[in-house]
């Protein structure tokens, strides 16, 4: 807005004052003083408000997850509280002599404890600990992989680029779907190739049926070279000592950290915030030599986690030693049984009086266990109300097949079936439930 054009009778309210007007959003003044400005801009005043909430909107914020997709990627995968009192922490300082310690000393030790491993190192996520270990064992030296687990995990992970930039030299053996320990034996013994490590990587999210062959653990474990297993997706114990029903059906195949260590890999790498439960991480658990040789490359530093994180970790690790799943939100969530969740779906279209109760399939999702289904109930809702669910107070995620919306309640916690309710007399009693 020119000087000239506040001068005129007719002129639009100041930036300042508009700002103020919209207060109420609870933004902070510089953000209202965007959304006025865009509002004068586009020629109406009158949009300031619905600046202001599309703002607040596109926060990063606590949402609902009805998808039925357990660990959902685009909503920060397994649902974790992460908070702590502000205040000082013992990150780097050992309490007992009071001398420099390791922030690698807390959570780390008890999650190598929980898959019997001998040690174990925290980085960002199972990305750079794939990184770190390729650089530190591996660097300027060959790695044997399969040709079938030359695979792109999703978000640029793809196995070759990450060895790539990790400086080993990807060596590729057997073929797309079959691969023998004599391949990687091959290679391994051939004195043209300088092979430092034998690399196995879990499909995760995707399967190769059909004429398939692909070695055991043991039988990569005696190479004469470590055997690094990228497990994915963090199940720390096949079996799941914590559940008092052990392993449900469901987790089958899955490759966990405490047997694959156990049959003779060195290491493993696995996600934090996949079937472990937990915040975004990446653990490198087994021998402690290689550990060692991990946390000490230049990389370890550029790929920590913050103390938030690390306590999130600890305090996950001893939920898993008390055995109390039902403080995991994953596990609690994975585990409900459909009778509850039904109880759960009815009470909701009761108070709502919109909707009607379905049989779903929920997954594990998040790259993990790609065939499997757990079975789910849901709240079925005739046409589309995604946009409406969005927006309410705490947004709401669903999905829509076939003109229906559907809640899948095994991804609700039990504490947000209110605000679900809300929701729904919200989409019953008109206001909302016509998606613009
Ligand atoms: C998910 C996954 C990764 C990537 O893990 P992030 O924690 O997302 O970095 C790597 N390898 C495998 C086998 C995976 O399943």
């Amino acid at each position: 807005m020119s000087e000239e054009q506040q001068s005129k009778s007719n002129r639009p309210p100041s930036v300042d004052a508009l700002a103020r007007s919209i207060a109420d959003t609870g933004l902070p003044h510089p953000l209202l003083v965007d959304a006025a400005r865009e509002a004068i801009a586009s020629g109406d005043p009158d949009l300031a408000r619905t600046n202001a909430a599309r703002m607040a909107q596109v926060m990063l914020q606590r949402v609902i997850n009805a998808t039925g997709t357990l660990l959902h990627t685009n909503l920060g995968r397994a649902p974790n509280g992460v908070s702590q009192e502000a205040g000082y922490r013992n990150l780097e300082l050992d309490l007992l002599t009071g001398e420099r310690g390791s922030r690698q000393s807390h959570a780390p030790g008890l999650i190598a404890q929980l898959c019997g491993a001998e040690s174990a190192i925290v980085v960002n996520n199972c990305a750079s600990a794939v990184m770190l270990i390729l650089a530190a064992l591996a660097g300027g030296k060959g790695v044997a992989v399969s040709r079938g687990e030359l695979v792109e995990i999703g978000g640029g992970f793809r196995v070759p680029d990450v060895m790539a930039q990790s400086g080993a030299e990807l060596v590729e053996v057997g073929t797309t779907n079959r691969t023998r320990a004599s391949d990687y034996a091959k290679v391994v013994d051939d004195p043209n190739t300088d092979i430092a490590l034998v690399m196995a990587i879990h499909q995760s999210n995707f399967k190769i049926v059909g004429f398939t062959e692909m070695p055991s653990t043991k039988a990569l474990a005696n190479l004469g070279v470590p055997l690094v297993s990228d497990i994915g997706s963090g199940l720390v114990d096949a079996a799941c000592p914590w559940l008092p029903s052990g392993p449900p059906s469901w987790l089958a195949d899955e490759p966990a950290a405490k047997q694959t260590l156990a049959d003779g890999a060195s290491l493993v790498a696995f996600s934090g915030d996949k079937l472990l439960g937990g915040p975004q991480a990446g653990i490198i658990a087994g021998d402690a030599e290689l550990v060692a040789r991990c946390a000490q490359h230049p990389l370890a530093r550029a790929l920590r986690p913050g103390g938030l994180v690390l306590g999130a970790l600890q305090d996950l690790a001893l939920t898993y030693m008390r055995r109390d799943w039902e403080a995991i939100p994953f596990w609690k969530m994975a585990m409900a049984p459909t009778s509850q969740l039904e109880q759960r779906a009815s009470a909701i279209i009761a108070a709502s009086n919109i909707g009607s109760v379905v049989e779903t399939t929920a997954v594990p999702g998040g790259g993990t266990l790609p065939l499997v289904e757990i079975p789910s109930i849901g709240i079925a809702l005739p046409g589309d109300h995604r946009v409406a669910l969005r927006s309410a107070p705490t947004a709401i995620v669903a999905r829509v097949a076939e003109d229906t919306t559907t809640l899948d309640l095994r991804t609700v916690d039990p504490s947000d079936d209110e605000a679900m309710t809300s929701a729904l007399q919200q989409l019953a009693s008109g206001g909302a439930a016509e998606a613009p």
